[in-house]
């Protein structure tokens, strides 16, 4: 079958999340965190690839008491050496105290920002949890690895990558060091995936890079374009996730009004307009009814100033006003779903009703729809397990329908989505070799247990399975 195009990606963070972070798994609790990432801290390949900082992952509230990261659980171990530990989904982070302390917080006296959540203690004091924008001061200031490490995780992503069929995708935020790393692999000869980068309008926490450089990066977006790599792509974070202890997800306000306090990029109207006048294709991520209208409608406005302008995505779509679904076909914008592991999951379910991707109703409303693993928030890149648990809804009832329907959708219409369709999407004459080897015929719906045997790019087997 084709190879497969996932439509939202962190290429960068999963690199490093495998080979420089402590992985602590998610069933870490108040009382094994610190020896967890002590363990698993010193056994990573490179250890020193943030200088003398810890990156873990992740936490899981659920596991604290009260649900309430402390840094206490950290700072016995870690009186110290600063450590950040990822969770929320990758939308909150967990320092020590030495953490917070060097990358400039006033523990005592930190202020509130817009679209940050500080966790405190009654006296106002930092708890250490940081959710959304709360995370900048950490992301901006942490030491970042340098470029030649940048491109050895992401030759050792990229093969995790084909082990699931991906030899196509979108990397949801990419940032000056990336689209750096690419072109020198790309000029070596050794970048082996198409990737469209959605280079970071803001939030700048999920770059790692102060605004004032990435608006540079996307002024000079052109100058990293090569023959995989496509540049011509933006990212905003509009809103956060509807989980518990952050609940940073922007509903709609009895007056049918986006909450305003949950919007993390206030000026996503006039992004999307400048943007879309020079042809690049955003992809916004919202989480809620609030936020979606929002998008939807600075697309609108600029859909009506420059009627011609490309495609625009919206990233997650798990909880969209009814309102809404007929406005994705008619503004020409692709609902990306995503994570697919969440679409069920226990976790999930601690949403309350909140995380609903509700593929039926944006079927019936003709939206042209790609799936993404979120990789990097999600550990694992591949689609399969997750797409098992919803093939039978997708087909209504029908296994058979369903993967055929889901099989499109990881397909030709990842390619759709980023103007790739002459030469990709497709097993067809005149398009390129990037196909996968199953151990099964997908499109019957058999998506439990299935396997990639071979998966070759440009017809040239990168990655084979073990006989
Ligand atoms: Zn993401």
């Amino acid at each position: 079958m084709p190879g497969i195009h996932d439509a939202h990606m962190h290429l960068l963070y999963s690199g490093l999340a495998l080979t420089s972070d402590a992985n602590i798994g998610f069933d870490t609790t108040s009382t094994t965190i610190g020896a967890k990432i002590k363990e698993a801290g010193c056994a990573c390949h490179y250890v020193n690839a943030y200088q003398d900082w810890i990156m873990a992952e992740m936490y899981n509230n659920e596991g604290f008491p009260g649900g309430i990261a402390d840094r206490k659980y950290l700072d016995e171990m870690f009186p110290d050496r600063p450590v950040a530990v990822l969770g929320g989904a990758g939308h909150s982070k967990l320092l020590n105290t030495a953490a917070l302390k060097r990358a400039g917080y006033d523990i005592e006296n930190e202020p509130d920002i817009p679209g940050g959540k500080f966790f405190r203690r009654p006296d106002g004091s930092l708890i250490g949890e940081l959710g959304e924008a709360a995370m900048t001061k950490a992301n901006v200031s942490m030491p970042f690895p340098s470029l030649s490490h940048i491109k050895r995780t992401l030759r050792f992503a990229i093969q995790v990558a084909h082990r699931s069929g991906v030899m196509s995708c979108q990397e949801a935020s990419a940032n000056t060091l990336i689209l750096h790393a690419l072109k020198e692999l790309e000029d070596e000869g050794k970048l082996n995936m198409d990737i469209s980068t959605h280079i970071v309008y803001g939030p700048e926490f999920i770059a790692h890079e102060k605004k004032e450089s990435l608006l540079k990066l996307l002024d000079a977006a052109d100058k990293f374009k090569s023959k995989h790599v496509d540049t011509r792509f933006v990212k905003i974070i509009l809103d956060g996730v509807p989980l518990p202890p952050l609940h940073t997800h922007c509903a709609l306000d009895a007056n049918g009004q986006p909450d305003e306090d949950k919007i993390i990029v206030k000026d996503v109207a006039e992004a999307v307009a400048k943007y879309d006048e020079r042809g690049m294709t955003l992809k916004i991520h919202c989480t809620g009814h609030g936020s979606t209208r929002m998008a939807l409608d600075a697309i609108k406005a600029a859909r009506n100033k420059n009627p011609k302008g490309p495609r625009h995505e919206i990233a997650h779509n798990s909880d969209v006003h009814d309102d809404e679904y007929p406005r994705y076909k008619a503004l020409n914008v692709t609902a990306e779903m995503l994570p697919a592991l969440f679409f069920v999951h226990p976790f999930t379910a601690s949403s309350g009703g909140l995380m609903d991707w509700n593929f039926t109703k944006m079927m019936e409303a003709n939206a042209h729809i790609t799936i993404g693993s979120d990789w990097g928030a999600a550990p694992d890149p591949s689609l399969f397990a997750p797409l098992a648990n919803i093939v039978e809804t997708v087909g209504r009832g029908s296994k058979e329908k369903g993967g055929e329907i889901l099989c499109r959708m990881l397909t030709r219409h990842g390619a759709e989505a980023v103007g790739r369709e002459t030469e990709a999407g497709s097993i067809e004459i005149g398009k390129k070799a990037n196909f996968i080897v199953m151990d099964r015929d997908l499109s019957k719906g058999e998506f439990g247990g299935a396997n990639v045997l071979r998966t070759y790019f440009e017809g040239e087997c990168v990655w084979e399975k073990d006989a």
